[in-house]
């Protein structure tokens, strides 16, 4: 991956106030970055589009870092540099499109450490803009906790983000526990979960080598957690009920091909027969 690839990656998936170590040297190449494209929602053109920032965001790393070449103080290491570096940086987004909508990003790097301290759109809107909302028809009813649970996950609430997650997925799971024929026999989550697996997946099979622990960071209770543990856990939650969801998408949209295949092709013969009549 390169510094410009991880750098868009944490602008889109890191939420406000996270900090990330930055790996020794990586400061150096956050710098010559040149310019960053994000894929985000357009509010003037109504839909996903490309934002690219402007041209060299970084460019003060990299004065300073010249500056600090020219004028080489004995000792003064580049990880010390790195290390002692400190600045705020404002990048602006513009739509591609000319339709002169700008987002905003400020980002803080400190003691070899970076963190967004700032967002426009907010990290919530733009997840439920950009990648929720197709999900809106399948969940009606909890589509709401969905919204909430990256809200609080974009305020670093991690027991409540995770609190929402679980009441979704397993929302989910009831229904296809009652689906197969549930009969209440199982009143935990967790053993609804393996029934439901008995006849269709529902943890992606990326996971299989995990498996075992991805049931059991489910089954646990959630008083049972801190809140950094979930913070942790949110994002692999979240990644398995979007998984869960894109396959419902899929299946519908395949019933959906099918049915008008059927229609045309019906159509098309019923026509026919009636000329020949
Ligand atoms: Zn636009």
């Amino acid at each position: 991956m390169t510094t410009k690839e991880w750098m868009e990656n944490f602008l889109v998936k890191e939420p406000p106030y996270k900090e990330i170590d930055l790996t020794p040297k990586s400061l150096y190449h956050i710098g010559l970055i040149n310019t960053l494209v994000l894929t985000h929602y357009c509010e003037k053109c109504q839909q996903l589009r490309t934002f690219k920032s402007n041209l060299r965001p970084f460019e003060d790393i990299n004065n300073c870092h010249i500056v600090r070449f020219h004028n080489l103080i004995p000792g003064y290491s580049d990880e010390q540099w790195e290390k002692e570096y400190n600045n705020v940086f404002l990048i602006e987004f513009t739509c591609q499109h000319d339709c002169g909508e700008a987002h905003y990003i400020t980002l803080q790097i400190a003691n070899s450490r970076i963190q967004k301290i700032g967002e426009f759109p907010t990290f919530a809107k733009e997840e439920v803009n950009t990648k929720l909302f197709r999900y809106k028809s399948l969940i009606s009813e909890f589509y709401p906790e969905l919204t909430k649970a990256v809200s609080a996950y974009s305020q670093n609430m991690g027991v409540a983000s995770f609190v929402y997650l679980r009441r979704i997925l397993e929302h989910l799971i009831e229904g296809k526990y009652k689906q197969y024929g549930g009969t209440a026999e199982e009143s935990k989550f967790i053993d609804k979960l393996h029934v439901v697996e008995k006849y269709e997946k529902v943890i992606p099979d990326d996971f299989n080598e995990i498996k075992n622990q991805i049931y059991s960071v489910l089954s646990k209770g959630v008083h049972e957690y801190e809140e950094s543990e979930c913070l942790t856990l949110v994002p692999a939650v979240k990644y398995i009920i979007e998984s869960i969801l894109d396959e419902e998408l899929l299946k519908r949209e395949k019933a959906k091909k099918t049915q008008e295949a059927k229609k045309i092709i019906q159509e098309k013969l019923h026509a026919r027969d009636k000329k020949h009549d």
